[in-house]
């Protein structure tokens, strides 16, 4: 099979669909790749390295679209892109199209087959291509928090980890999903005292005997999230109910009774925020105050670390991308019921129940 890799062109959008090593595993599996010229660029791989791998070069995205019989993506693609799409060709890629009409019509006039990389599922039930996202935003939640906790940048002047002889930050992590682990795991490596919350008993269960003492596990209900939030210097917003916006934990009202400085990071903030006070902000003025409480709500944070976003996507679509190219998406799709969960266009058609639902398509 022919496969495409174009620049993406959504705003601040450094990622790109396939890395070097993944061109390297394709190309070995007999297949080819072709690749918009500088499209690695944003994660530091130059078009050289791509042709080490075995990919060929092409001058523009146009010419990618042409040739290809798969386009292996990062975001859905934007107008300029669904154009360039065609009946019979594959695309491989982030969708979210539930709330997204625009790029729904265009997808369905362009007669190509569409999988999402949102909605594939795994064995335990989780979605295995959001959760490499999920684990760089954990990670950097800590990163940006500590920032943010500086005095300059608006916050109470504290250093996570202390120092001997004066006490660590107090950490707060309300959902103790993928995103809040590895935020728990990230402040505890910096030597803060971390707090994680849950709704769900088997997930703290899980927590307490991964992480033993070190961690301090609370069921999440009101007055306990209300009390450790309290007496927290940097919250981490992680909850999820799938499906459902993110419910508001914490009201304007009890802002002014946290420490003042304290820093909020509300990761959840592309399903809504789980703060009452959380709009989405931006890598370029990621950060404001409300009552004396600095907000950190950026809704794409692994966008700004591109590598290694776009090296964790990689390791987690490969297997996916691999099989496609192998089989073709119906027989990929017929063997592996995970994958098949991904497939959401289909010569004009939307094959996913829900989008179709929220769409207000047939289905
Ligand atoms: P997850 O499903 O792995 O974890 C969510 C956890 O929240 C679960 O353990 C669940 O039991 C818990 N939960 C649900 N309701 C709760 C409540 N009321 N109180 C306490 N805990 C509750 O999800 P995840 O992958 O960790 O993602 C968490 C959020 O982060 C999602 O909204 C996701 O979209 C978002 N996210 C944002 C970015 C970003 O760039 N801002 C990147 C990745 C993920």
């Amino acid at each position: 099979m022919r496969i495409g890799v174009p620049t993406e062109i959504k705003n601040h959008e450094y990622r790109v669909g396939l890395t070097p090593p993944s061109v390297r595993e394709l190309v070995a599996a007999g297949h080819e790749v072709v690749l918009q010229a500088g499209a690695g660029k944003g994660i530091g791989c130059p078009d050289e390295e791509y042709v080490a791998a075995g990919a060929r070069i092409l001058p523009d995205a146009a010419a990618v679209f042409a040739e290809a019989d798969m386009i292996v993506k990062v975001k859905e693609p934007q107008p300029s892109e669904t154009a360039m799409l065609k009946k019979g060709q594959l695309l491989f890629t982030y969708l979210h199209l539930a709330p997204d009409p625009v790029q729904a019509e265009g997808l369905i006039a362009s007669g190509c087959t569409a999988i999402a990389y949102e909605t594939i599922t795994d064995s335990r039930g989780g979605l295995p291509l959001l959760a490499p996202m999920s684990e760089v935003a954990g990670r950097m939640a800590i990163q940006v928090g500590a920032v943010a906790l500086q005095k300059a940048n608006g916050g109470r002047g504290v250093l996570l980890g202390g120092v001997p002889g004066v006490a660590p930050a107090k950490v707060v992590v309300i959902g103790g999903g993928v995103v809040g682990t590895h935020a728990a795991r990230m402040a505890m490596g910096l030597g803060a005292e971390v707090v994680v919350l849950d709704r769900s008993l088997p997930r703290l269960r899980q927590l307490d005997e991964v992480f033993g003492g070190r961690l301090v596990t609370q069921y999440a209900n009101i007055d306990n999230t209300e009390a450790a939030v309290l007496s927290a210097d940097l919250v981490i917003g992680a909850v999820l109910v799938p499906g459902a916006s993110a419910p508001k934990l914490i009201r304007r009202g009890q802002l002014s009774r946290m420490k003042p400085g304290a820093v909020i990071v509300d990761v959840a903030i592309d399903q809504g925020g789980c703060f009452e006070t959380s709009h989405a902000t931006t890598h370029a003025e990621p950060t404001y105050e409300v009552d004396g409480i600095v907000h950190y709500c950026v809704a794409n944070m692994p966008g700004a670390v591109p590598r290694t976003s776009a090296f964790a996507l990689n390791n987690a679509t490969l297997p996916f991308t691999l099989a496609l190219a192998n089989k073709g998406w119906r027989k990929a799709c017929a063997d592996d019921a995970h994958l098949a969960a991904g497939l959401t266009v289909h010569e004009g058609h939307i094959t996913y129940e829900a989008v179709a639902k929220d769409l207000g398509k047939p289905y």
